[in-house]
């Protein structure tokens, strides 16, 4: 991608509204804008990065052996009428009416939709266990929302619902999701811990918030130091193994870990006080386990081996990745701007061509940018006349790992420089090394 011909609005001032850092990175740096109170478009830096962390997810999600599909927005209020979620729900939901004046709501969540999916085809406990996920907006009328997509009114969902025959079978469904929600984060970069978790409206028997230590964070977390070097499953992990994933989940829940509204004072005070760790949280994903809660209501059952009908047990399972994409930033930043995890970067690499129309610094930039983006590396190509001060700034400011820099001195030589975002350690190489970084 040119930056000539690129949408990319870097905003100079600090934006006044923005309250925290991630915030005010994501607007400076022209990844997102606000449209209406709480509800935001991406623009296109943001949508790359929205869109990587969506495709780990997916990959994640895939891999314990859930499978996608695609529901809509917009509900009608009948399914929530049968769940008695309607009325329950409240001022969060956005009620809307069509012209034949029928209820509709844009959905906050999908457990009502996707078991009427569920009920209209699946009849036998042949075709269990079953986990349809979809990645979609969702919008809850906040009371307060706030920092910008980290706590919106419409914002991203990536929702799975599981059904099982049994407790027993919703229980490893309940596992698969535990361990893959682990993998996801570390891919993203992130350290998120398993907290057990008040069930809410949603409502349940075993739930767990998936938590990143934030000073930022809006929940009041209580754990064991320990968690933050736990090892995550790695990718030989089998999700069908009934008892390893039970041992995944048991020693991620062997230790204290607790949201606010869970929190036990006695229990936290009988871990070792040098091992406590009581500090702010962002909820980045929610887990919950509930049974029959919707399937009883809604009717959604199978014929089970013994000949009866029997009511599936259900489990839902949340990220959010447009809060995502802000928790990372919190966690991930200096005081030039974001620093991006290379899975997530909007680019690989950016190429800075710090004389534009001067041949050897365009020769050379041009070269480059060909023979990386034909590695299949994504690569921004700073090709604008703007002064290098203000390139090196923006470089910087968007986070792309690494920086190759072409100037007239180190041209001259057949030479570039090539910085590390995160260090910012710079190094002269030939152009030819400077490739093969990234080729071989
Ligand atoms: P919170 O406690 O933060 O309001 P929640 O418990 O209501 O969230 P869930 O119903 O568990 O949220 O939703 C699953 C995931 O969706 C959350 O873990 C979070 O990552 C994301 N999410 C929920 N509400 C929002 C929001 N208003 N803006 C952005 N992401 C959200
Ligand atoms: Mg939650």
């Amino acid at each position: 991608m040119r930056l000539s011909r690129y949408f990319m609005p870097i905003l100079k001032e600090n934006p006044k509204e923005a309250e925290i850092v991630s915030h005010r990175l994501m607007l400076r740096a022209g990844m997102i804008r606000q449209q209406s109170q709480g509800i935001y478009s991406w623009l296109p830096l943001g949508k790359r990065v929205l869109d990587k962390v969506n495709a780990i997810i997916r990959d994640e999600q895939n891999r314990a052996g859930a499978i996608e599909l695609s529901m809509p927005t917009l509900q009608s209020a009948e399914l929530w009428q049968e769940s008695g979620r309607y009325d329950a729900y409240g001022k969060e939901m956005l009620r809307i009416k069509d012209r034949q004046d029928r209820p509709m709501l844009y959905g906050p969540t999908n457990e009502e939709m996707v078991t009427d999916i569920f009920r209209s085809s699946v009849k036998s406990y042949k075709d269990l266990p079953l986990n349809l996920y979809h990645i979609q907006l969702k919008f809850r009328d906040e009371i307060r929302p706030r920092f910008g997509t980290m706590r919106s009114r419409e914002f991203m969902m990536k929702d799975a619902y599981s059904f099982d025959l049994t407790r027993e079978a919703a229980e490893h469904s309940y596992n698969k999701m535990f361990a893959a929600y682990l993998r996801t984060f570390d891919r993203l970069g992130l350290r998120a811990i398993p907290m057990r978790a008040d069930t809410g409206p949603i409502g349940g028997k075993l739930s767990h918030e998936f938590i990143i230590l934030a000073d930022t964070g809006e929940s009041e977390v209580f754990c064991h130091k320990d968690f933050v070097d736990f090892d995550i499953p790695d990718d030989r992990t089998d999700f069908d193994s009934v008892e390893g994933l039970k041992s995944i989940f048991d020693k991620w829940t062997s230790l204290y870990a607790a949201t606010s509204e869970m929190h036990d004072e006695a229990a936290f005070n009988a871990v070792p006080e040098g091992d406590r760790l009581s500090a702010r949280g962002i909820e980045v994903g929610h887990i919950f386990y509930f049974g029959t809660k919707y399937s009883e209501p809604m009717g959604a059952k199978v014929q089970g081996p013994d000949g009866k009908e029997h009511f599936v047990h259900m489990g839902s399972y949340g990220i959010g990745p447009t809060r995502l994409v802000p928790a990372i930033i919190e966690a991930s930043h200096d005081d030039n701007g974001i620093i991006w995890p290379a899975s997530v970067a909007p680019f690989d690499v950016v190429v800075i061509n710090m004389k534009a129309g001067d041949q050897a610094c365009d020769d050379t930039c041009e070269l480059i940018y060909a023979a990386l983006t034909k590695a299949g590396k994504d690569v921004l190509y700073d090709d604008t006349d703007d002064r290098a001060g203000t390139k090196f700034a923006t470089a910087d400011l968007i986070g792309v790992p690494v920086q190759i820099i072409a100037g007239p001195r180190a041209v001259a030589n057949g030479e570039v420089e090539v910085k590390d975002r995160k260090t910012g350690v710079r190094e002269t190489m030939t152009i030819e090394a400077a490739i093969n970084r990234f080729v071989a």
